[in-house]
């Protein structure tokens, strides 16, 4: 992976990807009952709150205080009267509740739980790049370590991203990272030139626009709402005929509740399915590709969730100084809405 002005036309084979990560099968529905009110207790007794994204297993979503996309969770995170964090989503996620939450104990049930997109850009690569681009301002996907954060003057999500880069002056240069199917976008609404470092997450980058082009002969009459981390953004903006919706996760909850469509196709991890169903009763959801699967969103099982509460495992911990500048870059995200 390297920063590039000159980016492929369409997504190249994904790069990153969860190698040995080993997903559980799938709970048995009959022990969810008691497992959730197991869990129940247990955050009674511990003071903690459970914060899972919408991309976990549907059963972790049930069982959770709140649910939603990075940006949600993370203001949920900084302002929850708890003290201990339980956050059923990736590793990053509970790094940035951590920073936003010094004071808290945060948890994550499974250290394996990364992210093959925050795996694209290493901080020593960031700092490189940066001094190939000296006074730009660093613009970074809250899909990043820790390390990566605190050398960034932005963090943002995607319900935010083009607020953000609308934010900072016209002069300046921008370096956004990690996540280009989101630059190119970006560029594209904003109008402005970024460089873009070539990172993606497997998953999103495995949704091609061939899987609309299929979908939309069979459903006619759907909307397509498109993630902007999807390796098919750019091309669909370009599709004949196609009223694509770019949106965020939680973007798509909202419109899917407003539209008086009936039908919605669905491109992005497949988790958010459930959230879609709950939220817009009677709609129904198709996703674009049903092989959208994050593997690593997948390992927490109710069982593991149980678990982290009853031991306390695994604490998840930043380094002050590394958190005290990552905060800052967040704050800001937060900030704007
Ligand atoms: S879906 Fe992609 S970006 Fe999200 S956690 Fe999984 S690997 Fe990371």
């Amino acid at each position: 992976m390297s920063p590039t002005e000159k980016l492929p036309a369409a997504a190249p084979t994904p790069t990153f990807g969860p190698g040995s990560v080993t997903v559980p099968p799938p709970g048995d529905p009959a022990t969810f009952v008691d497992l959730q009110a197991e869990i129940r207790e247990l955050a009674r007794q511990h003071d903690a709150v459970i914060l899972a994204h919408s991309y976990e297993r549907a059963e972790i979503q049930d069982v959770a205080d709140h649910v939603g996309d990075s940006l949600r969770l993370s203001r949920v995170a900084a302002t929850a009267p708890q003290s201990t964090i339980v956050f059923c989503g990736v590793s990053f996620m509970a790094e940035t509740a951590k920073i936003l939450s010094p004071g808290k104990r945060v948890l994550l049930p499974d250290l394996a739980a990364g992210c093959s997109l925050a795996d694209s850009i290493t901080v020593d690569q960031l700092r490189n790049w940066k001094a190939e681009h000296r006074g730009a301002v660093v613009v970074s996907y809250v899909n990043t370590t820790a390390a990566v954060k605190a050398e960034s003057d932005y963090c943002c999500t995607s319900s935010n991203a083009r607020a953000v880069i609308d934010s900072i002056p016209p002069d300046r240069q921008i370096l956004f990272l990690p996540d280009m199917f989101l630059g190119l976008w970006l560029q594209r609404v904003t109008g402005r030139k970024l460089h873009i470092w070539l990172g993606e997450c497997h998953v999103h980058a495995g949704i091609r626009p061939s899987d609309i082009e299929e979908l939309r002969r069979e459903e006619p009459g759907a909307e397509l709402l498109v993630h902007p981390e999807c390796g098919c953004t750019s091309q669909v903006m370009e599709m004949a005929g196609v009223d694509a919706h770019i949106l965020s996760t939680e973007g798509m909850v909202t419109y899917a509740q407003k539209s008086t469509a009936e039908t919605f196709l669905i491109a992005t991890e497949t988790g958010i399915l459930h959230r879609l169903e709950l939220k817009a009763p009677g709609k129904r959801f198709v996703p674009v590709n049903r092989e959208a699967v994050c593997q690593y969103m997948k390992l927490t099982t109710l069982e593991k969730l149980r678990d982290s509460l009853r031991l306390g495992q695994f604490e998840i911990d930043v380094p002050a100084d590394i958190a005290a500048r990552a905060r800052r870059a967040l704050e800001r995200m937060i900030a704007i809405a």
